[in-house]
């Protein structure tokens, strides 16, 4: 139990992953709280529908349980027993190269056979340990990382298609100290990326980063969390400002057309950047300056969920999916082969393959219409997967600003979450601009900030 149990509840802005976390470690420590979530629903970039035996998700499709925290946090809020780990026949992970699907080598036998990157390339590998470390100050893009310690082929083939895949983004944009701080650490640690992570594989004891879901989809996530909150869980409930006042904050909301305002004892943002700067802000000193947040950029992005008859589909499927590397000047980021990676997301006969365009690489491309949209993925998968006629399904979600990018200069934004936060005590930020934008880097965050506001820091 915290040490001082506050008498007014905690306000909690977004009901996202990152609110909901935070909301659930609060209230299992006996703090009240109020959780406000502007959409009729939670969960925020999470979202999973049904339509008849399609399960689509709009956003995130998988989580990482890279880390004991996320592995006794899904069994802590009772969704254990739930849990859908991915298919073992969702194994390889195909990477586009001249045109064709080679897979991501799994061992060290399987990198000295692939076809993925020539020799030359593997043979500048062994020099990696002996290359020096940069300096630990993190003006280092991704890409320049890349290329000085593993060459540019790696870049071009493994570190650009991935990032395109997770960030949908650029390596020469994002900062390697801000966007990748594991790979980071790794080399100021131990000096070389090969010898850290032998070290690390060596003495890990944690979790080996399996992926999973839920039999409905990730949304079940959300929904547990915010069932468990009850009425703490104010949907519809968009707030429009919060005031630092005599002991306590107000905050007032607008719920179907109604202003409400509330005295709480801290506010917890656990929004999106834009919404945190469209936010206002009174009695908060330095609070303007959260307006630069506008500048972190978030690259707009669709996910196109298609379904096809087993039979339209030449390739087999059998892996997580494809990646596709900028030097191959393809429209699409990737897909995903949803239906190998999680059982029930197709009606029998059929398969179903989520679709990624846009992001930093092509802008323009995520905003062409449904059947411009729905053309190019039936050119793109014809190409690489010899998929055949119209999608017997097909659904396209929209994200106009997708997800942050931490590009180079990054630490700007860093200072001014702290200086904020240090000049109005009470008041704590977190979510996917600040913390990490994986849903496990979410639920790390929701947790971080429960254990500010007063949570005990163990998990219960
Ligand atoms: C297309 C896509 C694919 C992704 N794929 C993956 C993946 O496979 N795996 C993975 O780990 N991560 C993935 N991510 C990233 C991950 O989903 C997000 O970083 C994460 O869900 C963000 O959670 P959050 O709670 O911080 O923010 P959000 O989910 O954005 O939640 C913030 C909430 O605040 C609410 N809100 C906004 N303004 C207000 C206001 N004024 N008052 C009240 N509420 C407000 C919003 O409605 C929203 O519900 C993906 C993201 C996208 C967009």
């Amino acid at each position: 139990m915290p040490s001082n149990i506050p008498t007014l509840p905690i306000a909690i802005l977004g009901g996202g992953i990152t609110g909901l976390t935070a909301a659930w470690h609060l209230q299992r420590a006996g703090a009240p709280v109020v959780v406000f979530e502007a959409l009729p629903t939670p969960g925020g970039a999470i979202g999973s529908t049904r339509h008849d035996g399609w399960l689509q998700e709009a956003g995130p499709n998988s989580l990482l349980e890279g880390s004991t925290e996320v592995a006794t946090f899904i069994d802590a809020i009772g969704l254990g027993s739930r849990r859908l780990y991915a298919a073992d026949s969702a194994k390889n992970r195909y990477v586009v190269r001249g045109g064709k699907l080679v897979p991501m080598p799994a061992s060290p036998v399987g990198f000295l056979k692939t076809k993925l990157f020539s020799f030359r390339a593997k043979l500048g590998l062994l020099g990696e340990p002996f290359r020096a470390r940069s300096a630990a100050d993190g003006a280092e893009s991704v890409a320049q990382f890349v290329e000085r310690r593993l060459g540019r082929e790696f870049l071009d083939y493994a570190v650009n298609p991935f990032v395109g895949g997770v960030y949908a983004g650029d390596p020469r944009q994002l900062s390697v100290r801000y966007a990748f701080p594991k790979l980071h650490a790794l080399e100021q640690e131990h000096g070389s990326l090969l010898r850290g992570a032998l070290k690390r594989r060596n003495t890990s004891g944690g979790p080996k980063g399996r992926i999973f879901s839920f039999p409905e989809g990730l949304a079940e996530l959300p929904r547990a969390l915010a069932k468990s909150l009850g009425g703490s869980m104010r949907l519809s409930s968009r707030v429009n400002a919060i005031r630092r006042t005599e002991g306590h904050w107000a905050v007032d909301t607008e719920c179907r057309g109604e202003n409400r305002t509330g005295k709480f004892s801290a506010v917890i943002c656990a929004l999106p950047a834009d919404a945190l700067t469209s936010l206002r802000f009174e009695g908060v000193t330095g609070a303007e300056r959260l307006a630069a947040l506008r500048e972190i950029p978030h690259p707009a992005v669709v996910s196109i969920f298609t379904g096809f008859r087993r039979e339209d589909v030449a390739h087999p499927l059998d892996g997580f999916g494809l990646l596709v590397p900028e030097v191959e000047q393809r429209r699409i980021l990737g897909s995903l082969f949803s239906s190998t990676l999680f059982p029930g997301r197709a009606p029998p006969g059929h398969v179903a393959i989520t679709t990624f365009i846009g992001g930093v690489r092509s802008p323009q491309l995520a905003q062409l219409d449904d059947a411009a949209l729905k053309q190019v993925v039936r050119e793109e998968l014809g190409e690489l997967l010899g998929v055949r006629g119209d999608p017997a399904f097909f659904n396209v979600r929209r994200w106009p600003r997708a997800i942050p990018q931490y590009t180079l200069g990054y630490a700007r934004f860093k200072a001014i979450f702290e200086a904020v936060e240090s000049s109005a005590p009470g008041l704590y930020i977190g979510g996917n601009a600040r913390d990490g934008i994986s849903l496990a880097n979410c639920i790390a965050s929701g947790r971080r900030l429960a254990v500010a506001a007063g949570a005990t820091s163990e998990q219960r």
